[in-house]
């Protein structure tokens, strides 16, 4: 396991791979898209796990008011916080937006990561489209950015906690290993047992605070 930090994005485009049955109801095909999009907000890069996912829901890329024909089309629904998805609306570019660069990119159809990046905990643009969807949908609030940096001290602490862990675990078998009296062998399987335990707990505990499946 590395250390995997939730605010970046994607270099490449995103080829989906779930293949989830045809619902008529959008809301129906959130739990593919969680699991197609990392848990993450595709495009504030928010992980579900610590906020919850109720607060995340089912973003129609082409907006259902100018597409409704797209409206439960798997290939149109992206995973999305609500903050973000409150705020794209029914957010759709003029011809002439398309042609001055406006628009909001998408995972599958853009590469993220030409458009956006995180510095520390702000979101940068790299194009007018990244401009406009920081503007857009008001990536760097001064409330989101405290929230992120909280969010990685405690990936940071957590990842620390489990690297000891591991290392101690590592520790005991090689000390086991070159053979020691049953009482001190006993001592050193209860702190194992232990040690695995606090292991699987920081483990499940970072994926909680990535988003890592
Ligand atoms: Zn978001």
């Amino acid at each position: 396991m590395s250390s995997r930090i939730p605010f970046k994005y994607p270099r490449s485009r995103h080829v989906r791979k779930q293949r989830p049955p045809v619902f008529a109801d959008y809301r129906k095909y959130k739990p593919f898209l969680r699991d197609e999009f990392g848990r993450q907000c595709v495009y504030c890069r928010m992980p579900d796990g610590p906020k919850t996912p109720n607060e995340f829901g089912v973003d129609h890329y082409k907006p259902q008011k100018r597409f409704p024909e797209l409206q439960a089309d798997y290939s149109n629904l992206y995973y999305c916080c609500n903050a973000c998805n409150s705020r794209k609306r029914d957010f759709w570019p003029t011809p002439t937006q398309l042609k001055r660069g406006v628009y909001v990119p998408a995972p599958c159809q853009h590469k993220m990561s030409h458009h956006l990046g995180y510095h520390q905990v702000e979101v940068r643009s790299r194009t007018i489209a990244g401009t406009w969807t920081i503007d857009l949908l008001d990536l760097n609030r001064d409330d989101d950015m405290t929230y992120r940096g909280w969010l990685l001290r405690q990936i940071e602490r957590t990842f620390a906690d489990w690297t000891a862990c591991r290392d101690r675990l590592g520790k005991i078998k090689k000390v086991l290993a070159r053979g020691l009296p049953s009482p001190k062998v006993a001592k050193l399987d209860a702190q194992r047992a232990k040690l695995r335990v606090a292991l699987s707990i920081a483990e499940a505990d970072l994926k909680m605070l990535t988003g890592a499946v």
